[in-house]
């Protein structure tokens, strides 16, 4: 067939849009969204037949169609079944958050709120003054503010208070933590001019003392969130840092990365810094994100001195950086969570750190029986993850399905693009599913997928 033939062959837009599949496929979209959407295809479809592809049949164009349509009109994001044993896993959307916490971003989205309206007064309020007192609390700071997510904050609090000056970082902390986030190039976004000291493994107070000119606006530490460096190392304590920089005149900034508000070596993990740790070691502010090992929806938070929290909050990058309403109400559940010091029940990633072994295996040894003969329970390490307590691990229980590796990469794949989606970790020829970081009702859903997978 000629290209000429070819392209005569093709179905009008008409006769497409007049095929019952094809009008049922559009699922209440706007007639004109599902003309635009054959129109693409056919498009699609003549350019392949210019490249010297031969014309498709009709029930192909359909097909084609379907598929577009599909692709478009239903949406891309939805829930997955963490089955990695991962806690915070970033990629599957960090911290699940609780009850409480979804009902308050419920409630706030409905309709309207006093987001920026003083009820008792009858005027304009502030966004900041719904977590402000709360994090007071929490972390003794004087003052505090939350924005968009934890690298904005570092940002803002670079740009407001450090300019064109520098700021000092150990050469061991000026790292990359992940999805692009390097220390080094959220400086250079700001301003400000990094000022590198030590060496990679070690860094003493005295190569800070000696890194210290007229233009030094702060020091600045940054927790080894995702990695550790081991063996001959050496890393000032931030309450030293705090009294060189005081001394001098100077800002003491301390970026936590995951926002630990509990003491992680109760679950035979290591110590990971604690906000309240730092603001009383003497950190002017703290940085932390909402979503990590605080629990709850994306945020960044900093916490410290009022007058420093102050020039943030008026700086014109804050409004750039700002939380939306849903988050602030999700992130205020979560933080009273922690006042009632009910945190390790009501906030799902301290309630699965905190999951004594013996349950992990109850449920491991439930669901394995109802999956069938080919799933069995064996040890294994749950990870806490998401930027906090790098290579720690809890022991766990889990489901392990074993077959010639080919096989298990295909299930992974069908639990992967199955509904709901689940998402597990392979190891020598297994297919390992860890019961931790399921949610409470997630493992009747996680049975079913699992069976249906092996079918
Ligand atoms: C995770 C992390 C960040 C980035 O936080 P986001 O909330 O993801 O923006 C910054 N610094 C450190 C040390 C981190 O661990």
């Amino acid at each position: 067939m000629t290209v000429e033939n070819a392209y005569r062959s093709l179905p009008s837009v008409d006769r497409l849009l007049a095929d019952d599949r094809v009008r049922t496929a559009g699922d209440g979209a706007a007639p004109e969204v599902l003309t635009g959407l054959v129109r693409e295809t056919l498009e699609s479809v003549r350019s392949a037949i210019a490249r010297g592809e031969p014309a498709p049949t009709y029930d192909q164009i359909v097909e084609a169609v379907l598929h577009h349509t599909r692709a478009v009109l239903r949406p891309s994001l939805w829930p997955v079944i963490n089955a990695t044993g991962v806690i915070i896993h970033t990629n599957l959307g960090r911290a699940p958050l609780s009850r409480e916490a979804i009902a308050a971003m419920e409630a706030v989205s409905h309709g309207y709120s006093n987001l920026e309206f003083d009820l008792d007064e009858g005027e304009r309020g502030s966004r900041h003054v719904h977590l402000e007192s709360l994090l007071r609390q929490i972390t003794g700071a004087e003052a505090a503010i939350a924005v968009n997510n934890n690298a904005s904050a570092v940002l803002l609090a670079l740009s407001a208070l450090a300019g064109e000056r520098e700021v000092i970082v150990s050469r061991g902390q000026a790292v990359e933590i992940g999805g692009g986030f390097r220390i080094p190039d959220v400086m250079r976004q700001s301003g400000t001019r990094l000022v590198e000291v030590g060496t990679t493994n070690r860094t003493y107070l005295r190569d800070y003392e000696q890194a210290i000119t007229e233009e030094t606006a702060a020091i600045l530490r940054v927790h080894a969130s995702n990695f550790r460096i081991i063996g001959f190392t050496e890393s000032v304590p931030p309450a030293d840092l705090a009294r060189l920089a005081h001394e001098r005149g100077r800002l003491m900034l301390d970026d936590l990365g995951s926002g630990c508000l509990l003491d992680t070596t109760r679950f035979g993990l290591a110590p990971e810094p604690t906000v309240q740790d730092s603001l009383a070691a003497g950190t002017d502010l703290a940085f932390f994100s909402g979503d990590k090992l605080l629990g709850g929806p994306q945020a960044g938070i900093v916490a410290g001195r009022r007058e420093l929290v102050d020039r943030l909050k008026r700086h014109p990058l804050a409004r750039a950086v700002r939380m939306d309403k849903a988050s602030i109400a999700g992130l205020t559940a979560t933080l009273a969570h922690y006042l009632k010091g009910e945190a390790l029940e009501k906030v799902p990633v301290w309630r699965m750190i905190a999951m004594p072994l013996k349950e992990v295996e109850r449920r491991a040894r439930r669901w394995a029986r109802a999956i069938g003969p080919r799933a069995r329970v064996v040890d294994g390490r749950s990870m806490v993850g998401g930027g906090s307590l790098p290579e720690e691990s809890l022991p766990t229980k889990l489901i392990a399905i074993d077959g010639e590796s080919g096989w298990v990469t295909q299930l992974a794949r069908r639990l992967r693009t199955g509904d709901p989606p689940v998402v597990g970790r392979i190891e020598k020829d297994a297919l390992l599913l860890d019961p931790r970081t399921l949610g409470r009702e997630e493992g009747p859903a996680l049975v079913a997928a699992v069976k249906a997978a092996l079918d």
